[in-house]
């Protein structure tokens, strides 16, 4: 049988370097090529164990990009380039591939309407990778009352509230179940992640706010559930790997990625989210109606965890800067892609403005 081409769209993070190792164990595929953002020299390694791969800087402009994919033209797309420009990347592969394992969140939140026209009319499958949607991918019904969606809480989930400020980069960094890019882990202990999530599945499964529950599940062995009518609850439970829900997105509807090792557990705890110390959390119900809002809620976020990295705000400042670029911008709802990039760029503006670090 032919081996399935893929494609990496940013190859040397967190997502990318752990689709490649996937990859190494899957019979079937074959990466065809990637893409890198700066860090050439890890680029230069893949390339190396893969010689006959193709690959680009995408610190280019977006239609070199497409005209790289469209020589390519993989079987599948796997897309783990972070941000709105992960967005763009994975808007422009649609029409040159069959697939989308898309691990992006942000697609989905910022341009989910775009997005889904297009895979439609190209008839693009997706297959999501974020964990917690490839648990309730595996266990959806037709019909459901609601499903859940769980978070680690993060790195400060057991600091206690009014020391919260204080906390540095180092600290929030020490994720306690994942191992991710700086900005998710970042993202994870603001539960900004789980705002992000709550959109991309409200995107992925066509289910309002209300039907989506969020808790923080200390033990990282459940991903998500679905209840369904009859009173039953499907849960899915694994090992916090990101490499096997990597390799189902690869294999779906199959399943043949071989890993050893189950859950380990002696209890399984879920708790409702405080308000107080999850406050970006709750903006959610500000800005889900509209993609635009949306777009500029994910780039107030990005230049303030930026400034909180590079220590110009503290910890509980991203909330508060993120509140005050969504009180201060205007923006009408997009018509198109192009008009949901200026968001992007205007509520950067104001966040860079309002953090006066960029
Ligand atoms: P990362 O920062 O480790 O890696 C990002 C990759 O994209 C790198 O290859 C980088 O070179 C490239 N890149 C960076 N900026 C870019 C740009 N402007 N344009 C194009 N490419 C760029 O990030 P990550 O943790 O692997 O996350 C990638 C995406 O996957 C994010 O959207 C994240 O939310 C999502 N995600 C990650 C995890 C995880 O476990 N890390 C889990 C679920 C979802
Ligand atoms: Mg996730």
């Amino acid at each position: 049988m032919e081996k399935k081409t893929v494609l990496i769209i940013g190859a040397t993070g967190s997502i990318g370097t752990q689709s490649i190792d996937v990859l190494k164990k899957l019979d079937g595929f074959k990466l065809v090529g990637f893409t890198y953002h700066s860090n050439s020299d890890l680029a230069m390694k893949i390339k190396s164990e893969f010689p006959d791969v193709e690959m680009l800087s995408t610190r280019t402009e977006l239609d070199e990009f497409e005209d790289f994919i469209s020589h390519l033209r993989p079987d599948i797309t796997i897309v783990a380039a972070p941000g709105f420009a992960g967005f763009e990347l994975a808007y422009r592969a649609i029409p040159y591939t069959r697939r989308l394992s898309l691990a992006n969140k942000e697609s989905l939140v910022c341009g989910g309407k775009f997005l889904k026209e297009r895979l439609k009319s190209n008839d693009v499958e997706l297959v999501p990778i974020d964990s917690e949607h490839s648990a309730v991918f595996q266990l959806i019904e037709d019909e459901i009352e609601r499903i859940v969606i769980t978070a680690s809480g993060g790195a400060l989930r057991d600091w206690p509230i009014e020391k919260l400020r204080f906390a540095k980069p180092s600290d929030v960094l020490k994720h306690p179940v994942w191992s991710m890019g700086k900005k998710i882990t970042v993202d994870s202990a603001t539960m900004f992640n789980k705002a992000l999530e709550v959109m991309e599945a409200m995107e992925l499964f066509d289910i309002p706010f209300e039907k989506i529950d969020v808790y923080v599940h200390r033990e990282g062995v459940v991903h998500g559930m679905v209840f369904l009518k009859d009173g039953t609850v499907k849960i899915h439970a694994s090992v916090a790997d990101m490499r096997i829900p990597i390799a189902l997105s690869l294999t779906y509807p199959e399943r043949s990625y071989e890993f050893p090792k189950f859950p380990n557990f002696s209890s399984l705890t879920f708790e409702k989210l405080s308000r107080e110390r999850y406050p970006l959390f709750f903006l959610v119900d500000s800005v889900k109606d509209s993609y635009s809002l949306k777009t500029a809620f994910n780039a107030a976020d990005e230049i303030a965890v930026q400034a909180f990295l590079n220590e110009k705000i503290g910890f509980m400042d991203i909330p508060k800067v993120v509140e005050r670029v969504l009180e201060k911008i205007d923006v009408e709802e997009a018509e198109s892609v192009e008009e949901l990039k200026k968001a992007d760029e205007e509520a950067r503006r104001l966040a860079c403005e309002i953090t006066k670090s960029c």
